[in-house]
C-alpha cells in the first residue's frame, strides 16, 4: 500500500493543455473519487499516475518514490477500465493469473492467489470458463480479480461501471466498496457519474477544464460548494439557483426577486447590505410541503408544474412567485400539476455566491 501525491501536474498535447496543475494527496488507503464533466482531464490524470502517458512538466510520487521516469510496469500500481477487454481464448483463472504468469511466478502462487481472489469476488465456480460464457457483471469482477492477484500499491478505476446496466451497476458499487474495506488498497477511481462519487469516496475531487474545483468528503461538497459549478454538479436533483438582491424590510434583511422573498438569518452572511446582488442555491430538498422546521413568515403558495413521483419521495418542478424550483419532497405526495402547495424552505440551509466570480460567498 502506498500513498500518491500529484505536485504541479501538467499535461499539453501540443498546443491544447489539458491539465493545468493539479496538486493532490492522496493518503494510503484512501479511496479517491476524480468526478467531472466529459472532457475534463480525469482519464488522463489517471494514465500519467499509471505511467501511460507521459507528464508535461510536474511531479508524481507513489509510496516513498518520485515515478515520473519510472515504467508503468515498474510502478506496482493495477489499473481496471471501461473497456476491460479480457483474453477471450483464457479461461476465467488464466485471465485473472495472466500477470502473475508474465512475472514468473510459480503455478503454485499463482493457483494459490487466483483461488483466493476468485473467492473473494464469488468466481470460483467459473474459473474455468471463457469470458463469453460469463454475464457483464461476472467479466467485470473478472477484470477486477486480474488487478487483485497482482497486490499493487494502488488501484486505478477509470470508469470501470460505466458499460453495465443501472442494476448490476448499482450491485458492483456495493462490492466494490466492500472489496474496499477489506484490501484498503490506495484507491484512485475516476467517474462522471456523480452518485459513484457520492457513495464510493473517502474523499472527492471535483475537476473542470484540467483545474480542481474542490477536494472534500461527500458531505463537505455537498454541504458546502466551493462555486456554482460544484453546486450543480453533485446532488441530484440539482442545486436551485437564481439571482435576488438584498433588500432590507423594517430593519430585517431579505433575498428578494420580484415577488419571491426570503430572510437572511442574522448570523448569515453579515457581509451583505442593502442592494447587493447575488446567486441564490437552494438544495431540492431543503424546500419542505411539511413546514414545521420552516419560518411561517415566508412560507409561500407553490404551483406545481410537473411531479415525477419515485415512490418514496417525489421531484416536484414548482412555479414559485415566478421562479421555477426544483423540489425533493419526502414520503407520498399525490401532487398533479395546476395544483398549489404550501412550502417553506430550510433557510440556514441557503448558500449564497457572488454573481461575478460564481463563487461561494
Ligand atoms: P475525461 O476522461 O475527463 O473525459 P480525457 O482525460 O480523456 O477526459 O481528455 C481530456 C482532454 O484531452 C479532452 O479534451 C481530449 O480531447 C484531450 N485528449 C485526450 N487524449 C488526447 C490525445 N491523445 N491527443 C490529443 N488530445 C487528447
Ligand atoms: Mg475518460
Amino acid at each position: 500500500m502506498a500513498q500518491v501525491e500529484l505536485k504541479g501536474l501538467h499535461k499539453s498535447y501540443g498546443k491544447v493543455h489539458v491539465v493545468k496543475g493539479i496538486d493532490l494527496s492522496v493518503k494510503d488507503s484512501e479511496f479517491i473519487v476524480l468526478v467531472g464533466p466529459s472532457g475534463c482531464g480525469k482519464s488522463t490524470v489517471l494514465r500519467m499516475i499509471a505511467g501511460l502517458e507521459e507528464i508535461s512538466g510536474g511531479e508524481i510520487h507513489i509510496g516513498d518514490r518520485i515515478v515520473n521516469n519510472v515504467s508503468p510496469e515498474d510502478r506496482n500500481v493495477a489499473m481496471v477500465f471501461q473497456n476491460y477487454a479480457l483474453y477471450p481464448h483464457m479461461t476465467v483463472g488464466e485471465n485473472m493469473g495472466f500477470s502473475l504468469k508474465m512475472a514468473k511466478k510459480s503455478r503454485t502462487e499463482i493457483t494459490g492467489k487466483v483461488q483466493k481472489v476468485a473467492e473473494m469476488l464469488e468466481l470460483t465456480e467459473y474459473l474455468n470458463r471463457k469470458p463469453a460464457e460469463l454475464s457483464g457483471g461476472q467479466r467485470q469482477r473478472v477484470a477486477m480479480g486480474r488487478a487483485i492477484v497482482r497486490s499493487a500499491d494502488v488501484f486505478l478505476f477509470d470508469e470501470p461501471l460505466s458499460n453495465l446496466d443501472a442494476q448490476l451497476r448499482t450491485q458492483m458499487r456495493l462490492e466494490l466498496k466492500k472489496m474496499h474495506m477489506r484490501l484498503k488498497t490506495t484507491t484512485v477511481y475516476v467517474t462522471h457519474d456523480q452518485i459513484e462519487a457520492m457513495t464510493l469516496a473517502d474523499r472527492i475531487v471535483i475537476l473542470k477544464d484540467g483545474l480542481i474545483q474542490q477536494v472534500g468528503t461527500p458531505i463537505e461538497i455537498f454541504e458546502s460548494p466551493n462555486n456554482i459549478f460544484v453546486a450543480q454538479f453533485i446532488g441530484n436533483p440539482p442545486m436551485n439557483i437564481f439571482e435576488a438582491k438584498v433588500v432590507v424590510n423594517d430593519g430585517e434583511r431579505v433575498l428578494k426577486n420580484n415577488n419571491f422573498v426570503l430572510p437572511l438569518i442574522d448570523s448569515q452572511y453579515p457581509q451583505l447590505s442593502a442592494g447587493s446582488e447575488v446567486q441564490v442555491g437552494i438544495r431540492p430538498d431543503a424546500i419542505k410541503t411539511s413546514l414545521e422546521k420552516t419560518d411561517p413568515k415566508y412560507q409561500m403558495e407553490a404551483t406545481v408544474i410537473l411531479a415525477e413521483i419515485l415512490g418514496g419521495q417525489s421531484h416536484v418542478e414548482l412555479d414559485v412567485a415566478g421562479n421555477t424550483l426544483i423540489a425533493e419532497i419526502e414520503g407520498r405526495l399525490r401532487a398533479k400539476p395546476g395544483d398549489i402547495l404550501k412550502i417553506g424552505i430550510e433557510q440556514e440551509r441557503t448558500i449564497l455566491f457572488d454573481p461575478k466570480t460564481t463563487l461561494a460567498l
